[in-house]
Parts: C-alpha cells; structure tokens; sequence
C-alpha cells in the first residue's frame, strides 16, 4: 500500500482543542483511514480491520473548512495540526498539498507515524512537518516483525533517514512497553538503541494490559491470538 488517493484523505475523527497531547499548544488531532502494520495490541483496529463504518473523505478545501474553526487558538497557542491515524504518511500527497496551500496560515503541522511506508512517501513530505511523533514499537528486528507483521528494514531506514537529514531535534520517540513481549530489559535496549542513533526525546509509556476481548472484530481478535501464538512459539511467554 504506498498511497492513498492523492486529493482526497478518508477521516474517521477530527479531535478538537487537545492540550499537551501532542505538539505544542492546542491542536487539532485528524485521524485518517488505513496502516500498513498490525499491531497486536493496536487501539485503533478500525483503521484497518474493515469496520469503520463513520469516516467521511475530504479535499485540502474542505477539511481547511472544518479545521479553521481552530485558527485563532492555533495561532494564539501557536499550536495546529495533527496528522494521525491509522498511518498518516499513506496520505502523503495529500498532508503535502494541504501543507503548502495553508503554511501560510501560521499553524504548525505534526505528525504522529510508524515510519512503515516506502522512503518516497516520507521524503515528500519530511521538510514540511513541525514535529514528528514516531511510534517506534520496538528497535529489535524480530520483536518488531512479530508484534507488527510490518517491515523493520523499512521502519529503520526511514527513522535513520529522518535523523540524517531533519536532525534529531524534530523527532519525538514514543516508545511503548508492551505486555508479554517487553520486560524492563527489552524497553531499556529500545530507549539505548534510540539513543545511541542520537534522538534525546524519548517518550516510555505502557500499554494498558487489554483484559477484554469482546469489543474486537475477528480480524483483529485472530491477529491478536496469533500474536500471542508466536510468543509462546518464540519462547517469550509459557
Ligand atoms: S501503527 Fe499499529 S497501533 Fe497504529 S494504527 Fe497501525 S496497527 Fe494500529
């Protein structure tokens, strides 16, 4: 899946007035349709398990529309706009035509991703975020693969490109500590592996044990268990 439909992003929820959430000042959080990954313990399922049954798609024109109602807490902030999802960079035409017809707004532009997309969808748009969020899940190649099903090279790859050319500064790291997979020790080779890589704002947080299953789809309750398969199958758990 490289990219989505370039002059169109499918949206399932607009988050208005967060605070410290993500970004400087107030933003506006846009959570759009789609990822590449699965991860096991994903709190968005919707985004790729076929059940999102409420998004709307938008052109630049009119999601501008909806987000300027904003303007004057973003400029007073100096806070703006969110790109989430699911995986924003999918909507990389999109957040770049978006970008350069409203840059001149004032707003800032953030992005929160996983960085599994190809480099050409990255590249596109790199220069143009304020601040990346990356959900970096985890710096061991075969702990990603198995909690993501998604690419390590690709996701490494793109972290160093972002490093090397951005610098480290306009990278924040969220690094999650997942149950089952991740005791102290795993984390702490995470947070020293983006370290030693030369990115010094680090985010640990810790996923909450997901007791209840009943609210997941079967696509996403299969992924799960498989998941858990694996680990038992790799060792980690009995
Ligand atoms: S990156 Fe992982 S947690 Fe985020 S939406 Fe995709 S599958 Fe879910």
């Amino acid at each position: 899946m490289d990219n989505i439909n370039s002059n169109i992003i499918n949206v399932s929820d607009i988050s208005r007035l967060r605070m410290q959430t993500d970004g400087e000042g107030v933003t506006t959080l846009v959570v759009s349709v789609g990822c590449p990954l699965r991860c096991a313990y994903c709190i968005n399922p919707f985004t790729w398990d076929g059940t999102c049954e409420k998004s709307k798609k938008f052109t630049p024109e009119e999601l501008f529309e909806v987000l300027k109602i904003d303007e004057l807490y973003f400029l007073a902030s100096g806070g703006g706009v969110m790109f989430g999802g699911g995986e924003p960079l999918l909507n990389y035409e999109f957040i770049s035509e978006f970008i350069d017809k409203y840059k001149s707004r004032g707003w800032k532009f953030y992005m929160e991703t996983s960085l599994s997309v190809p480099l050409n969808n990255l590249k596109k748009v790199a220069d143009k975020i304020d601040m990346f969020f990356v959900d970096t899940k985890d710096m061991d190649k075969k702990r990603y693969e198995i909690y993501t099903r998604g690419d390590y090279d690709l996701f490494i790859g793109n972290l160093k490109y972002l490093v090397d050319t951005l610098g480290p500064e306009k990278i924040i790291a969220r690094v999650p500590v997942i149950p089952l997979l991740h005791k102290d020790k795993e984390y702490e080779e995470n947070v020293k592996a983006l370290q030693n890589m030369g990115i010094k704002r680090i985010d640990v947080f810790r996923y909450v044990y997901p007791e209840s299953r009943k609210s997941l789809s079967k696509t996403a309750l299969e992924r799960r268990e498989e998941f858990e398969e694996c680990l038992k199958k790799e060792k980690y758990i009995d």
